[in-house]
């Protein structure tokens, strides 16, 4: 009988396809792969790292790991915690027998063949630059939806942020091999690709610079079979009018763009290093908008980063009103180890006062989306159907997004899924719209 693993994910999209590239490496290694964690052999656990408590979180998970039989499964943790903490992982649980970091994805089966037969824990948070990955072997579960990855690693070193601490410095994927696989998972019928980067539209072929993001829109935009086009996450000083031009050009490549704020403080945005101000930012908004009127704009925000004044915080709130966000990530401010916010800028902002914050961000971001959607009613919008919701008395329902990256719910039928059909919008709340398919065909 094979052997079982089960693969637990958490945070960011680009976990969510390193944990399709595992389900492939262990599937090739031999292992059956299930959801159910009691049942398995070998547990991955795929750690994330840019919220607070995520170490206290996965030793949380580790303690509770054990199967019907009172055996111990291997356990290997994977992901942003693994290459933060490395050995003390090992140190601090018994239950752990491999770590592996991001950087050394590829080496998981290996090391964990060599635990399961010499009983010793292993482990590889080295860097290594190669970002190659075998044609075919990610393992997709999501029948409308491939992630494709064009850049591991950031150079930015954003005050807060961690990411280069634990994904390492920038390297670019070959352009050629990005759209082999584009091909690949186009022909398996995912109709919907998204490419991933920390600073994805960062992205030049390193052997030929002339091939940058723009570029690559273009190409995947040939690709046969690909309906839609998303990427996550641009940075606002990389947006450039080549990228813009795509955007309005390529119909394929959705009227969504995640332009990450962080603050709407010109003061903070300078502690933060994030290299554009406020006024930039909104000219940049200027610009992508004139181009293409229709786009809808979504951002993150922390709230309460150190220093962070009433007057600041105002300044976020005027910014937010004045774009008119379809979408908003919201975070309060916490210490990521290793930063540079960790080691020089002490957490001045009291808890109470980042929650009062983001309780009033959040209610003011609220406010604009009803806004927002009320204006879909009675339009007539093309939905990528992408998931089943439920049962209703009205029929079984469906659910999709508009190419401005709106959840939209509907009555629908199974054989729908990975269709884009019609659907006139009846009513809209503040996170969804919802409605009626008048049409099956775009
Ligand atoms: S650009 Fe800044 S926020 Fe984004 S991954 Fe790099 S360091 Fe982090």
């Amino acid at each position: 009988m094979a052997k079982k693993a089960c693969i637990e994910t958490f945070g960011c999209q680009m976990n969510v396809h390193d944990s399709e590239r595992m389900a492939g490496l262990v599937e090739q290694a031999g292992y059956e792969l299930t959801d159910d964690v009691g049942d398995a052999d070998l547990v991955v656990i795929n750690t994330c790292s840019v919220r607070e408590k995520a170490e206290e979180k996965l030793f949380g998970r580790l303690g509770a790991l054990g199967r019907g039989d009172g055996e111990r499964p291997l356990v290997a943790v994977t992901g942003c915690v693994a290459q933060q903490e490395g050995g003390r992982i090992l140190e601090r649980s018994a239950n752990v027998d491999v770590v592996v970091g991001t950087q050394a994805l590829r080496r998981l089966p290996l090391l964990v063949d060599r635990a399961d037969e010499t009983g010793e824990s292993q482990i590889d948070v080295n860097p290594y630059d190669d970002v190659s990955f075998p044609l075919g072997m990610a393992v997709r579960n999501d029948p409308v939806k491939a992630y494709v990855t064009i850049i591991e690693g950031c150079n930015d070193f954003c005050a807060f942020c961690v990411v280069p601490y634990t994904r390492g410095h920038e390297r670019m994927r070959p352009a050629d091999e990005i759209l082999a696989e584009v091909r690949h998972a186009a022909a398996a019928g995912h109709r919907e690709v998204h490419l991933l980067g920390q600073i994805v539209n960062h992205y030049h072929d390193s052997a030929d610079p002339r091939r940058d993001f723009a570029w690559l829109l273009h190409e995947v935009h040939e690709v046969p079979g690909v309906e839609r086009i998303r990427f996550a996450s641009p940075h606002p000083r990389h947006v450039t009018p080549a990228m813009i031009a795509a955007m309005r050009d390529l119909p394929k490549v959705c009227n969504h763009l995640h332009l990450p704020l962080q603050s709407g403080s010109s003061a903070v945005l300078k502690k933060m290093r994030r290299r554009y101000s406020r006024e930039t930012y909104l000219a940049l908004v200027e610009q992508v908008r004139t181009a293409i009127p229709d786009i809808a704009l979504s951002t993150d925000i922390i709230v309460g980063f150190p220093g962070e004044t009433d007057g600041d915080f105002e300044d976020t709130l005027s910014l937010v009103e004045a774009v008119g966000f379809h979408g908003m990530f919201s975070f309060m401010y916490s210490q990521r180890p290793n930063t540079l916010a960790a080691k020089k800028m002490p957490d001045t902002v009291p808890d109470a006062e980042k929650t009062g914050r983001l309780m009033t961000l959040q209610a003011r971001q609220k406010a604009i989306q009803t806004r927002l959607h009320a204006r879909s009613i009675g339009q007539t919008v093309p939905v990528l159907v992408d998931s089943r919701s439920r049962r209703q008395a009205d029929g079984e329902m469906f659910s999709g997004r508009t190419a401005q990256n709106t959840v939209v719910n509907f009555p629908g039928k199974p054989e729908w899924l990975g269709s884009t059909v019609a659907v006139r919008i009846d009513a809209a709340g503040a996170h969804s719209l919802r409605g009626e398919v008048v049409a099956l065909e775009v």
